[in-house]
């Protein structure tokens, strides 16, 4: 059985810009629903027994796994974007190291909030956007539905949800207003610093 994680925060943590109904909507209905329905379509599979990520690498690109797949790959994604989202004023801090790369592969802070915004609001659909190290840069990632970045050979650092259901109880259709609150307020530095060193 794979279980709930725990979101790293509490549910009213990142008011005013998330609320608390999305938070208990989003964790509480839409994650806890992929994670039932991943426990219900490996029950008794071999695919019980292997970890998120291996059900996910097992079953991408597999039309007979797809139900597998999308389930396990949300799972994992909001997993991601929890700890994606920082609380306190220590994930707030950038440091040194992935400053630089964010001035050397986006030109400035500013161009990097830019483009990250365009691409939020140019993903058609459902998905994710992910900022990801390439090599030695730092790009960013679109992924439609459920399909996750590490697939793709990069190494994700953040990822924002864009999903209606991550905003829409709070921003309606104002998707890039919902984006920007969180690049200039909650994201989590650290994680991006962690997953770079990892
Ligand atoms: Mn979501």
């Amino acid at each position: 059985m794979f279980i709930l994680n725990e979101l790293p925060f509490g549910a009213s943590a990142l008011e005013p810009y998330i609320s608390e109904k999305t938070i208990q909507f989003h964790y509480g209905k839409h994650h806890q629903a992929y994670l039932d329905n991943l426990n219900k379509l490996v029950a008794g599979t071999e695919l019980e027994k292997l970890s998120l990520p291996e059900v996910i690498s097992s079953s991408a690109n597999n039309p007979e796994r797809l139900g597998i797949f999308n389930n396990a790959a949300q799972v994992y994604n909001h997993d991601f974007f929890w700890q994606s989202l920082r609380t306190n004023a220590e994930q707030g801090i950038i440091s040194e190291n992935l400053s630089s790369l964010i001035n050397n592969s986006f030109g400035s802070f500013d161009n990097f909030r830019e483009e990250f915004k365009n691409l939020a609001l140019s993903q058609f659909g459902s998905g994710w956007v992910w900022l990801v190290q390439d090599g030695e840069k730092l790009v960013f990632l679109k992924t439609a539905n459920a399909d996750t970045a590490f697939l793709h050979q990069v190494k994700p650092l953040l990822v924002i949800d864009v999903w209606e259901h991550a905003y829409y109880l709070d921003y309606q259709n104002r998707r890039a207003d919902f984006v920007l609150a969180i690049i200039d307020n909650l994201l989590n530095w650290q994680f991006a610093s962690n997953n770079l060193n990892n």
